[in-house]
């Protein structure tokens, strides 16, 4: 695996790459492009594995994106492991590591700031609770997308929000990348993998996994009982295990707006956002499709 911290030079390596003519190399290989914050685990990993099955020359990057942290602590507490993810990601067969400093990213005296309206989709759930979330991490996607010009983008279901927010701005300013979701990896016990989890007391850990339950009790709920009735319930069980829950959302897939019942919507997602302890932790589960 290659590891690239200037543009220039992953640009053109990709270049090379990519018209490689009649040497058994990469010609007409679509770019398969893994964004993350590194600390890398299965989830990420997931996400490389599925570029390379898919046949891509596959690019991963590592950058923790200031602009879409809207709390200094949670920036600063941002587990950063880059020789243990570079080993991750020789494991998983990546062909490319990109680690850019934040001046590569971000050039001085250049605004790359993404001015496009979310609509809805960025003022529920995340977007009441991380004011500017969203602007800053569709700001550094845009600008990671425009760097390694991928054909297929990989992100995790984990950030269900997210991923309707990627999936917007690429419709909107009509970027040519396919975005590609892979579902959310979790631990046995059910606890989505997350970075952030190590973070996590012991205490805190074993409560975790009540988040997975609590969702998979509202998928069984959901068809026989009105969605405010189930939140309330959720929140309660969530309490109850201990943790700090800030919403749990019953959202049309599509418009990320509240359903009420079972049959208001063919694509139903139950959303939720938890502190336990200091950590904040998100989780989201499919309960129609
Ligand atoms: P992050 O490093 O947390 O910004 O995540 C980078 C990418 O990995 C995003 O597309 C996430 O949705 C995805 N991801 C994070 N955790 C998981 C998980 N447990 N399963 C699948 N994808 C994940």
């Amino acid at each position: 695996m290659l590891i690239f911290k200037k543009v220039d030079d992953l640009q053109a390596w990709l270049k090379a790459e990519t018209r490689d003519k009649g040497k058994g190399g990469s010609e007409g290989r679509k770019i398969g492009f893994a964004p993350t914050m590194g600390a890398l685990h299965e989830g990420h990993l997931e996400l490389v594995r599925m570029a390379k099955r898919d046949g891509c020359l596959t690019v991963a990057s590592i950058f923790v994106n200031p602009t879409q942290f809207n709390d200094p602590k949670d920036l600063e507490k941002y587990p950063r492991l880059p020789e243990k993810d570079t080993a991750l990601l020789i494991s998983a067969d990546c062909d490319a590591l990109f680690m850019p400093s934040v001046e590569e990213v971000y050039p001085p005296g250049i605004d790359l700031t993404i001015q496009l309206d979310f609509r809805q989709l960025e003022k529920v759930m995340e977007g009441v609770f991380r004011p500017g979330h969203f602007k800053g991490m569709a700001t550094v996607v845009h600008r990671l997308i425009d760097i390694v010009k991928p054909q297929r983008l990989y992100m995790g279901q984990k950030d269900f929000q997210q991923l309707s927010i990627v999936r917007d701005m690429i419709n909107q300013l009509h970027l040519p990348v396919e975005l590609v979701m892979c579902p959310t990896v979790r631990e046995s016990d059910g606890l989505a993998m997350s970075s952030r989890n190590l973070r996590l007391s012991t205490e805190m850990r074993s409560a975790a996994p009540v988040i997975h339950q609590t969702l998979q009790w509202a998928k069984l709920e959901f068809p026989s009982r009105p969605a405010t009735e189930i939140q309330t319930e959720a929140m309660r069980r969530l309490q109850a295990a201990g943790l700090n829950p800030e919403y749990f959302d019953i959202v049309d897939g599509v418009t990320l707006l509240p359903v009420e019942h079972w049959n208001d919507s063919d694509f139903i997602v139950a959303c939720t956002a938890a502190f336990a302890g200091e950590v904040r932790l998100i989780d989201n589960l499919v309960l129609k499709s």
